[in-house]
């Protein structure tokens, strides 16, 4: 077996949407495709406004930016994230409180985010990990009582639900990624979502490189200006083909995708009702957009051992992220308080292979190979009994 741990999917018409681009002569941004892309999510999420960008990443810094942040201005976030969530408010001088994480999810735990807000919080960033809602109602209800910002950080949440909403559709603003390893792709890519009227405007502007080029185009004013500040946020129109031919076949990909994880769930809950590891929380308000199959092993030893053992088969898994309280960058600027459960999703998570080619077949064989891994350490357990 020789199972990668992702394999990116091309639907069948990116190359020919780009060379439709490409004829059209117009290759920069803010075409045809971009225009139909954004109304693909308008319409089918209902999304205020959205605005494709080069990189998730982008989609936050634009977050960030439309924050309108002053130096000291605080923004609470959990640490088991990926660093832009992080970076994007820090280059505007906000300083970060990390959250931890629930005790049976990587999401941020909403019910400590209340004692973390002082006067000089500004805003809290969700980080709907692995495609699971955070508990959006308790989030939204301490931001209107406390007058704070939501930012989601919806990178590997398209098409994932709180309830009946989208995520990415309940903050004031979010962030979404096409990312090659994201279930939706173009490479390097993204989207910011703004959800509320007052940064409509503006953001437009920031994406346009602080002009009202976009307004021009429309013909609302007679001239472009430089009128505040802003960057090229704005992906290529060859983006935007390639990825709005992911978007017409999302309803087969994500199909795809949850059967595959419904294998892995179904093989493997057995193992994690004994108690050998943990599978993520089933969180009632959230549906499962799988993005990602993961699984919590009881020690960081026993997760390098999983590793080594599926590596030896030919399986490929990988951990995830470093706590960011504790990375070099930020240690130093953490206020000390100890993120008990960001640290075990650090220590122990692992997460499996997961892209539309895997066969069920595939699938089963891994997990097959976590079952022998198991029972391999089982029958060692039951040695050491017999010998004492
Ligand atoms: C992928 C990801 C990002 C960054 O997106 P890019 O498109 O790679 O810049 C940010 N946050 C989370 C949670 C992600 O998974």
């Amino acid at each position: 077996m020789n199972v990668p741990f992702n394999k990116p999917y091309l639907s069948g018409q990116e190359f020919a949407y780009m060379a439709t681009a490409a004829k059209n002569g117009k290759l920069s941004g803010n075409g045809e495709f971009t225009k139909k892309c954004h109304a693909f999510f308008e319409q089918r999420y209902g999304f205020r406004k959205c605005l494709l960008t080069t990189s998730g990443t982008d989609a936050l810094e634009m977050a960030a930016i439309l924050l309108n942040l002053q130096p000291g201005d605080e923004v609470i976030m959990p640490s088991y994230t990926f660093v832009s969530t992080a970076n994007a408010f820090v280059m505007q001088g906000a300083k970060i409180v990390f959250c931890d994480s629930m005790p049976g999810h990587p999401n941020i735990d909403a019910g400590q985010i209340e004692a973390l807000i002082t006067p000089r919080t500004r805003a809290i960033v969700v980080v709907h990990y692995a495609g699971a809602s955070c508990d959006m109602d308790v989030v939204m209800t301490l931001a209107q009582a406390y007058g704070l910002l939501v930012v989601e950080d919806a990178a590997q949440a398209i098409d994932g639900f709180y309830k009946n909403q989208p995520l990415g559709g309940i903050g004031h603003l979010a962030a979404f990624s096409f990312h090659e390893t994201k279930n939706i792709i173009c490479g390097e890519g993204g989207m910011l979502v703004v959800n509320d009227e007052r940064f409509v405007k503006r953001s437009e502007i920031i994406w346009e490189k602080g002009t009202n080029r976009s307004a021009f185009f429309r013909g609302e004013v007679a001239k472009y200006d430089w009128v505040d500040i802003g960057s090229s946020f704005l992906p290529s129109e060859m983006n935007a083909a390639f990825l709005y031919a992911q978007l017409e076949c999302l309803e087969d990909i994500q199909q795809k995708r949850k059967n595959i994880w419904n294998c892995y769930y179904e093989g493997l809950k057995g193992l994690a009702d004994e108690g050998l590891f943990q599978l993520p929380d089933a969180l009632p308000y959230s549906s499962e957009n799988a993005h990602c199959f993961y699984l919590v092993c009881q020690s960081q030893a026993e997760r390098n051992a999983l590793i080594s053992h599926l590596k030896a088969l030919g399986i490929h898994t990988v951990f995830h992220y470093l706590s960011l309280h504790k990375s070099p960058f930020y240690l130093q600027r953490h206020d000390g308080r100890l993120l008990p459960h960001s640290d075990r999703f650090t220590d122990c998570l692992l997460r499996f292979p997961l892209f539309y080619e895997l066969e069920l077949t595939e699938v089963a064989a891994i997990v097959g190979a976590v079952c022998s891994f198991f029972e391999k350490k089982r029958l060692k357990a039951k040695r050491l009994v017999a010998v004492f």
